[in-house]
C-alpha cells in the first residue's frame, strides 16, 4: 500500500468507525483536577451514608439547607421552587420545578440507594458453646462465602414496646467494635472444599459473632447471651423481644478508599447504585433554573425486585407526579406520558480477568465514561423496558451536545444471566425512560470498584438531561 493510501485508509476510519478512548486523554487538567474533587465528596458520601436509611436521611438535611420543602398536595408552585417528599425515612424524591409548563413532562432520573448486605432475623440472638450470635437473612443477590472473615458493622432502627426508636450505627468509628462471620480454617475443610461456591457457605452458616463474655455470676444458663443482652438494654434501652420490631442491617465496616498507586479508582462497599445516587442528587442541587421541571428519586428495595411501598414497583413515584401535576391544574396521566427518564444504575464492567462473560464489542469498560444500556433483561430481553431507538438518539444528542464521555453496554453476554433495574417500572407508567450508571467491578461483593472518571461523567450526564 502506498503512503496516500494509507492516509486514505485512516481517513476514512476515522470519519465511519466507532470512536472509543481512554477518560484521561479527552479531559484536560482542570476538568481531571474537578473529577478529582467531585470524587472526594462522593467517598465522603460513602462513608455518612451506608444504608438506605442513612442516604435518605444525608439527602434529606442536604436538601434542606439548598431550600427544598417538604412537598404538600396541593400547595403553590412557581418555577425554581424545590420541593421533596421523604418516603417514610427510607426513600426520597425531589424536584426543582421547571419554566416550561408541567404538560410539557418532566426530566426524571432514578436511582436506587439499598444495596446487598445482610439482615438481622427478629429472633436473631443466641448463645452457642459460650459464643454470641446473631442470626442473618441475607438481602439480595450474594455470593455468601465473600461476607466471611471480614469485618462488619451493624445499622438500621429498633421500635421499643412503648413505640419509641434507637437508632443503631455501630462499627464505622475506628473505635467502634466491628463485627464478624467466620470461615472453616483451610486445614480442616477438606469435605467444604468439596462444595460449589454457591453453596460454600451456606444462608444459616452466615451467623455473626457478637461476643463471648458471659454475665458476672456462677449460676444459671446462657450466661454470654445475658451479658450481651444487658450491655444492649443499657445503650439502647432494648429487651429482647424488641428485635421483633427492628430493622438491623448488617454491611461492611470497611471505609471507601482511593485504589491505585495512581488513586484512579474507588474502592467501597455499595457503590451500587450510590455510585449514581449521589451524582444524580448532587446533578439536581447544581441545576437551579431549569426549563423542564426535574425529578430525582433515590428509592429503596431494588435489590430485592423493588416490591414494598419504599420501591418502584408501589405506587410513590405515580402519586407523587400525579400530586405535582394537579398543583398546575394538570393530568397526572399527560405528564407522565410526556415524561422522560434516566433509569441510573450500575452495570458490570470489564474485567481482563473473567473476560469470558462479556462480550468485547458490547460492554463498558472502566474510564471511558458513563455507559448507557438500552435494554437489560434475560433469556432474549425477558424483563426488559428496552428503550426505543427514538428516545436512544434523543439521550445521545444531550449527552454529545454536553461532551458528557459516555459509552453503551450490555449486562454479559446473550444467555450468560442478566438482570434487571427499575428502568421498566417506570417506562410501565409510559415514561420514555433508558438505563445509564457507571460501570463496576466485582458488583454486590463486599467492596466494589468503579473508576473515577466515570462518576465525574454520571455526574456531567445527568446535569446534561436535566438542563434538557
Ligand atoms: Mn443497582
Ligand atoms: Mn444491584
Amino acid at each position: 500500500m502506498k503512503e496516500n493510501e494509507k492516509d486514505q485508509v485512516q481517513t476514512l476510519k476515522d470519519a465511519l468507525f466507532s470512536q472509543s478512548k481512554h477518560a484521561a486523554q479527552r479531559m484536560d487538567d482542570a476538568e481531571l483536577a474537578k473529577c478529582d474533587a467531585f470524587c472526594a465528596d462522593y467517598i465522603g458520601f460513602m462513608n455518612t451514608a451506608k444504608t438506605e436509611r442513612e442516604a435518605t436521611a444525608f439527602v434529606t438535611a442536604a436538601l434542606e439547607k439548598a431550600g427544598y420543602v417538604p412537598f404538600k398536595p396541593g400547595m403553590a408552585l412557581k418555577a425554581g421552587d424545590k420541593v421533596y417528599l421523604n418516603n417514610r425515612g427510607k426513600a426520597v424524591i425531589l424536584a426543582t420545578i421547571g419554566t416550561a409548563p408541567i404538560g410539557e413532562g418532566v426530566r426524571l432520573c432514578a436511582a436506587h440507594i439499598d444495596s446487598p448486605r445482610l439482615d438481622l432475623k427478629q429472633h436473631p440472638l443466641y448463645e452457642s458453646d459460650e459464643i454470641g450470635f446473631f442470626k442473618t437473612h441475607y438481602y439480595g443477590g450474594i455470593k455468601k462465602y465473600q461476607w466471611t472473615a471480614i469485618p462488619l458493622s451493624l445499622h438500621g432502627v429498633i421500635i421499643r414496646k412503648d413505640g419509641s426508636k434507637a437508632e443503631v450505627r455501630i462499627g464505622e468509628d475506628p473505635a467502634d467494635p466491628v463485627f464478624y462471620i467466620t470461615d472453616l480454617l483451610p486445614h480442616l475443610a477438606t469435605e467444604q472444599m468439596k462444595r460449589t461456591l454457591a453453596q460454600g457457605i451456606k444462608g444459616e452458616e452466615l451467623n455473626i459473632v457478637i461476643g463471648s463474655m458471659p454475665f458476672k455470676s456462677d449460676k444459671g444458663s446462657e450466661l454470654v447471651k445475658l451479658g450481651l443482652m444487658n450491655i444492649l438494654h443499657e445503650k439502647y434501652g432494648i429487651t429482647e423481644d424488641d428485635f421483633l420490631s427492628a430493622e438491623l442491617e448488617a454491611v461492611p465496616a470497611f471505609p471507601a478508599r482511593e485504589v491505585g498507586f495512581d488513586r484512579s479508582l474507588i474502592g467501597a462497599y455499595g457503590h451500587d447504585d450510590r455510585v449514581c445516587s449521589y451524582p444524580a442528587f448532587r446533578a439536581a442541587l447544581a441545576v437551579e433554573a431549569p426549563v423542564h421541571t426535574n425529578v430525582v428519586i433515590l428509592t429503596d428495595k431494588e435489590e430485592t425486585g423493588s416490591d414494598g411501598n419504599t420501591g418502584l414497583c408501589s405506587s410513590y413515584l405515580k402519586y407523587f407526579l400525579c400530586d405535582l401535576a394537579e398543583c398546575f391544574g394538570e393530568n397526572g396521566r399527560h405528564v407522565m406520558s410526556a415524561s422522560q427518564c434516566l433509569s441510573a444504575d450500575v452495570n458490570a464492567g470489564f474485567d481482563p480477568t473473567f473476560s469470558e462473560v462479556l462480550e468485547r464489542n458490547n460492554c463498558a469498560y472502566l474510564n471511558h465514561g458513563v455507559c448507557v444500556t438500552k435494554f437489560t433483561g434475560a433469556r432474549g430481553k425477558s424483563g426488559t423496558s428496552d428503550a426505543s431507538a427514538e428516545f436512544v438518539g434523543t439521550i445521545r444528542a444531550v449527552l454529545d451536545e454536553a461532551g458528557v464521555i459516555w459509552q453503551t453496554g450490555e449486562l454479559g453476554k446473550v444467555d450468560m444471566g442478566g438482570g434487571g433495574t427499575v428502568a421498566a417500572y417506570i417506562a410501565n407508567l409510559d415514561v420514555d425512560t433508558i438505563d445509564i450508571g457507571v460501570p463496576v467491578l466485582s458488583m454486590h461483593a463486599p467492596y466494589e470498584l468503579v473508576a473515577k472518571t466515570d462518576v465525574w461523567a454520571a455526574y456531567r450526564a445527568f446535569e446534561a438531561f436535566l438542563k434538557s
